[in-house]
């Protein structure tokens, strides 16, 4: 099982903060194992930081689905592979909220990462109202069904699912342990009816939704939860050693 912590900037830090993190991180990590650690860069900065991104996955945190023409302003997941990015985000709701990735849109974009061989990490989750109306698990089963259970078996080690409720993402409100190992589980059991219960199992789920230092250890001990998908907490490299440090399976 990969057991993965990831950061994502979003739309933060300027290119020179960015290679200092990168360089310190790689100084705090030098004999850490057991955690794979990633993060999800601004995409200006990814072809300067691969160089510098050593023991550090680089990832885009979008990425377009049509392939090479006319489409200014949008790249394609062969210029990301170019870069030497190892994958992107897919589907995280801020970009499926502002930025009108649909269902369909999403779908092309992990099918776009897969057709270069680049890791997708698949975001789902449901919002408050959604979880307030009882419907968390059809949304989030929804989002999985038309993103990622249609996948055949023979991509599924480039496949990372994060289950991240808006209503936790930079709220400071983080999901209570239950409350995820709980959407973990149900996840973990719809992979299972898609691919087969050894498959599904190594396929890593990760939470995110303000995870930091003084949660990560918690929420990183369920049986379902493989790791975190960490927004505000990533910003530090002192911060984010706090969470890595926090998964039980980092030594
Ligand atoms: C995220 O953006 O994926 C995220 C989990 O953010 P935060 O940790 O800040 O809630």
């Amino acid at each position: 099982m990969r057991n993965i912590v990831a950061g994502n900037w979003k739309c933060h830090k300027l290119m020179n903060e960015a290679s200092a993190w990168m360089a310190d991180m790689n100084d705090m990590m030098a004999n850490l194992q057991g955690v794979e650690v990633m993060v999800a860069a601004p995409a200006p900065y990814l072809g300067v930081l691969a160089p510098l991104a050593g023991r550090v996955g680089l990832l885009a945190q979008n990425v377009g689905s049509n392939p090479a023409g006319a489409h200014t302003g949008e790249f394609t997941a062969a210029m990301l592979k170019s870069c030497g990015v190892t994958g992107s985000l897919v589907g995280h709701s801020e970009r499926r909220a502002r930025f009108g990735d649909t269902e369909e849109a999403v779908a092309a974009k992990v099918d776009a990462l897969l057709g270069e061989g680049l890791d997708v990490i698949f975001c789902c989750g449901e919002t408050l109202q959604e979880r307030q109306g009882g419907r968390a698990e059809d949304v989030v089963f929804r989002q999985l069904e038309s993103g990622v259970l249609r996948l055949g078996a023979d991509v599924l080690s480039k496949v990372v699912v994060a289950y991240e409720p808006v209503w936790a993402i930079g709220t400071g409100q983080t999901a209570t342990s239950a409350q995820a190992q709980e959407m973990h589980a149900a996840i973990r059991g719809w992979m299972s009816q898609a691919w087969g219960e050894e498959a599904a199992r190594n396929v890593p789920v990760l939470y995110g939704g303000s995870c930091k230092a003084s949660n990560a250890s918690e929420l990183f001990s369920q049986r379902d939860i493989n790791g975190g998908l960490i927004g505000g907490a990533s910003l530090t490299p002192q911060d984010f050693w706090g969470v890595i440090e926090g998964h039980p399976s980092a030594h």
